[in-house]
């Protein structure tokens, strides 16, 4: 730590002595970065505030086809629109791009769950992503067997078959003191860039880190491979005891909101479990509170689910503006097209499979000439561990392991990612200060749009793991992979893997104003002289 900011002080006095002999020698320097071409600009801000279609896109990703689950139905159903639409659009090698195998994909086709007694109560929840249905309507007793680690199996053994049992604490809830979702500040954006909470994904949380072994609403959704394990002991176990549905109360949400995703697995490998839901805290806890006082509630079920087995691999949905003089140089935009299933996916990731389609729909539809190429990637399988990115940078670009490049390695410019829900752009995250400067003269004709800030000044290397977003696929293997932090508005406490990540969370004016600037972006990324400047690329880790 200490050396790396003496390294830096002393580069600081560097660069100081520099500017101070030039300046005594030669004329004052312009400021590093570029000359932006400002009729273009004024032509992509005309095409996206005056003719998006933005919200017609995030219509259909959604409402027509959301939830998207990983080669589920609506998925491939999906994929076939944005094809169509990228067509209409005039792109070219519009295609599909198969990885895997990711495994079965799944969809729910219906699902009820009730209070009947002591008094009736429709219950508000969704199935947990890759368990079964019910074959039909069944009733029975509820049983709470909360269950915190291996330990409690034996507990409970012998003492759940047909019941439908609540496997988790009741959760504590409190009241609201707090808005669900606030602009950043200028200065709140700026202190974010400068190392504070929210990375490239915007307003994320940082995903809660479960303890190994540690059963939890939230370590059973986590897509981690810890999460995987635990899901495969508790699926297990419950599967041997009989039980007819297990229930869970979210890992986050109330009033009528509940986070929730994993309950079972896409690899046909891994054991099936029981039916499995998840349900509003708040009824979640009644049933609880029932049995504590000796009531005896009886509820009833009826779940369907489909498991999609004939194609178990996944596959990205690709799309390109040919470049005119420079057309095996490329730049990217994207952002995954996959959801989770208890909403629609609009924002997570509907806005930014939105926002990408816009961009590349602004660009085709001003026909104004771009050196490089310009595609548009939207990813499958993020939601389950980035398979969709991961497999293309190592087919297109250099496995991680050998790190021998291909061709296409030198010729990937950058790709810009938006998987941060319906926040407007704040900021970008600039990969090595040349690129600093570069996008803070890209930002400053738009600075009107409230995107004000640049990312710089930390240490600027490949990421050591991919996690969290699309991005860090790319920066896992020395490329540029960027993100735009963006306000986060409700994401994290109402949209971000919920019952509500729907249509009406997400703001018009952000998501227009997100496609305007990933269009400025790619325009000026695919028109100017040089390539953007590079991480560092890593060393293979097998020779
Ligand atoms: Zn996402």
């Amino acid at each position: 730590m200490k050396l790396l900011r003496i390294r830096l002080a002393a580069a600081t006095c560097t660069a100081l002595l520099f500017v101070l002999v030039s300046s005594m020698t030669a004329p004052a320097q312009e400021p590093a970065g570029d000359k932006v071409d400002l009729q273009a600009l004024s032509e992509i801000k005309s095409e996206a505030f005056q003719h998006s279609h933005v919200m017609e896109n995030l219509y259909y990703l959604s409402e027509v086809y959301g939830p998207r689950i990983t080669n589920s139905r609506n998925h491939h159903a999906a994929a076939e629109w944005a094809m169509q639409q990228m067509k209409a659009w005039g792109l070219q090698n519009v295609h599909l791009e198969k990885w895997g195998p990711f495994g079965y994909g799944w969809q729910i086709k219906k699902f009820y769950g009730a209070l009947d007694t002591p008094a009736y109560a429709a219950l508000i929840g969704f199935p947990l992503a890759w368990t079964p249905g019910t074959n039909g309507p069944v009733t029975a007793d509820a049983v709470l067997a909360p269950l915190h680690s291996k330990d409690d199996f034996a507990k409970y053994k012998g003492k759940l078959k047909g019941k439908i049992v609540l496997i988790f604490d009741p959760r504590e809830l409190s009241l609201h003191t707090t808005p669900d979702a606030h602009r950043l500040t200028d200065e709140e954006i700026q202190a974010r860039i400068n190392g504070g909470p929210g990375g490239p994904g915007g307003g994320r949380p940082p995903a809660a880190a479960p303890q190994p072994g540690q059963y939890t609403p939230s370590s059973l959704s986590t897509a981690a491979p810890s999460g995987r394990i635990l899901r495969n002991e508790v699926n297990t176990f419950l599967k041997e005891e009989g039980v007819l549905v297990a229930l869970t109360p979210g890992y986050n949400g109330d009033g009528g909101t509940i986070f929730a995703s994993y309950g079972g697995s896409q690899d046909p490998k891994d054991p099936v479990g029981p039916p499995m839901a998840a349900i509003t805290p708040e009824q979640y806890n009644r049933i609880c509170r029932l049995l504590q006082h000796g009531t005896a509630p009886k509820l009833t079920f009826d779940i369907q689910t489909e498991y999609q087995k004939d194609d178990l691999m996944g596959f990205n949905v690709i799309g390109e503006i040919p470049g005119t003089t420079k057309p095996d140089e490329v730049v990217m935009v994207g952002g995954h097209f996959d959801s989770w299933q208890g909403g629609t996916g609009a924002t997570d990731n509907g806005t930014g499979s939105s926002v990408a389609l816009e961009a590349v729909r602004i660009l085709a539809t001003l026909h104004k000439p771009m050196a490089r190429t310009v595609r548009v990637a939207l990813w499958g399988g993020e939601e389950e561990g980035l398979y969709g990115s991961i497999a293309y940078v190592q087919q297109h670009f250099a496995p991680r392991d050998t790190m021998k490049k291909t061709p296409e390695y030198d010729k990937l410019d950058a790709y810009f990612n938006d998987d941060g829900g319906s926040g407007r752009f704040r900021g970008v995250s600039a990969t090595s200060p040349e690129m600093v400067a570069i996008f803070k003269s890209w930002i400053e004709p738009i600075k009107d749009q409230h995107i004000v800030a640049v990312s710089g000044g930390g240490a600027f290397r490949p990421t050591a793991q991919p996690g969290g977003t699309d991005s860090t696929s790319f920066s896992w293997i020395g490329l540029n992979g960027i993100g735009f932090q963006q306000d986060g508005l409700e994401y994290g406490t109402r949209t971000h893997h919920s019952n509500m990540d729907l249509y009406d969370r997400v703001q018009k004016d952000d998501v227009e104003q997100g496609s305007m600037i990933e269009a400025w972006f790619a325009y000026n990324a695919a028109t100017r002289a040089d390539m953007l400047p590079r991480i560092p690329t890593p060393e293979p880790l097998t020779k």
